[in-house]
């Protein structure tokens, strides 16, 4: 997606989930989708709905189709788990809260944010969840708008000039009539933005790291993105100084990249299929296809086909299959959000989701890379060997 206008040299885009409460399928069919399509036009990456609703999630999931702009629906949510293992900044919009003229020069933009907007009454345990109580206006009016004034005003009017959200079909602008162009047949060329730069096919670190940016990752995104680099390298470094790397012939540059590029696709979602959005882009931004395969093949120790369905993927195999794909899949396992830890630590949340065969494929890789490598990878991640740091 292209960002133009007055702030379009601020590399930081918020990146923005909302959580919309208290949705009734039917008495609220319309006023819910309409709080998608302002999230989902307004820049927000995702939506979640706390009552199931297959329709309107169709309705929404064909707008994005169309329009572009790698939006998530999901229905059914659990409201008070996303709240309590949201690993970002909570706002909730209500008439009764803080204008949001004050609030919102307080609110961070580099940290994920879930943006919680409520149908009817909304429970007094949400007050106490967010961060921020926002109002917009102390006036009752509609969930539509205050959405809309509060996504503006955290974009700084960005959202207005945003164009090339990558659909089939794009609306061009005219003082009359309608016009509608199939992107499929005539490309607009955009003037600015990652997608018009030509990238090396396998960018060095410092070029990585302004993709990063460009596209419009967090600075927590990124700020992963170079620890899982760091904890990749010590792995590719120890092998070295073991004698083993000569005869491995590792693709270093590229291993370096795909250390760094993995979560692209959290410049659009936090979801599992952030592996999805970081492929298109990948490809878009044509990249090395062997770093495209990195970015595909990440999560976890990658995800059979029979097992991508039930995930929310489509139906393919996201397996890493060469080494220096393995290493960076690996990497990530061994980073979380306070830094790097122990194998252990990732089996066990597997185990406890109750995702087994993930589990045992996690060791299995482990073992697998110890031995190639030639190193013990636990006696490179003892706990609390690595804080996060911010960036500059
Ligand atoms: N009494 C409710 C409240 O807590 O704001 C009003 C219910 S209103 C029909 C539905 C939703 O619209 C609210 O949950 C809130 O998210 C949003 N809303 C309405 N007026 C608002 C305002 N002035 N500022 C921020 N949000 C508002």
């Amino acid at each position: 997606m292209i960002l133009g206008g007055p702030m379009s040299d601020v590399a930081v885009v918020p990146h923005v989930e909302v959580l919309r409460l208290g949705h009734r399928p039917l008495r609220d069919k319309r006023v819910t989708t309409h709080v998608a399509l302002v999230a989902r036009a307004f820049l927000a990456s995702a939506i979640h709905i706390d009552n199931a609703d297959p329709v309107l999630e169709g309705t929404i999931e064909k707008m994005s189709g169309s329009f572009g702009g790698g939006f998530e629906v999901h229905t059914g949510v659990k409201a008070r788990k996303l709240l309590e293992r949201w690993d970002g900044t909570i706002v909730h919009l209500t008439m009764y809260g803080r204008p949001l003229q004050d609030a919102i020069t307080e609110i961070p933009k580099d940290e994920k944010l879930l943006v919680v907007v409520g149908s009817e009454k909304v429970p007094a345990e949400i007050y106490d969840l967010a961060h921020f109580n926002v109002g917009v206006t102390n006036q009752p009016h509609s969930e539509v708008s205050a959405l809309a004034l509060f996504l503006d005003r955290l974009f700084e009017g960005r959202e207005l000039c945003a164009r090339d959200m990558g659909g089939m079909m794009e609306v061009v602008p005219t003082a009359r009539g309608k016009q509608v162009r199939n992107t499929g047949d005539v490309r607009s060329v955009p003037t600015n933005g990652p997608f018009s730069r030509k990238w090396p096919p396998v960018p060095d670190p410092r070029d990585c790291i302004e993709l990063l940016a460009e596209v419009g990752c967090s600075r927590a995104v990124i700020e992963h993105c170079r620890a899982v680099h760091r904890m990749g390298m010590v792995m590719v470094k120890a092998s070295m100084k073991a004698d083993r790397f000569e005869p491995l012939g590792l693709d270093l540059p590229l291993i370096e990249a795909g250390l760094l590029l993995h979560d692209i696709g959290r410049s659009r979602t936090h979801s599992i299929r952030h592996v999805v959005q970081g492929t298109v882009i990948a490809r878009r931004l044509s990249l090395d296809p062997r770093l495209v395969d990195m970015v595909h093949n990440h999560i976890g120790a990658g995800v059979p086909r029979h097992e991508a369905v039930a995930l929310g993927l489509p139906d393919e195999d996201f397996l890493p299959r060469t080494l220096e794909e393995k290493l960076v899949c690996h990497s990530d396992n061994l980073v979380g959000s306070k830094g790097r830890h122990p194998l252990k630590r990732s089996v066990e949340k597997l185990v406890e989701k109750g995702a087994l065969a993930a589990a045992e494929r996690m060791v299995a890789l482990h073992l697998e890379l110890e031995e190639r490598l030639g190193i013990d990878i636990d006696l490179l991640v003892p706990e609390g060997t690595e804080r996060r740091t911010i960036l500059p």
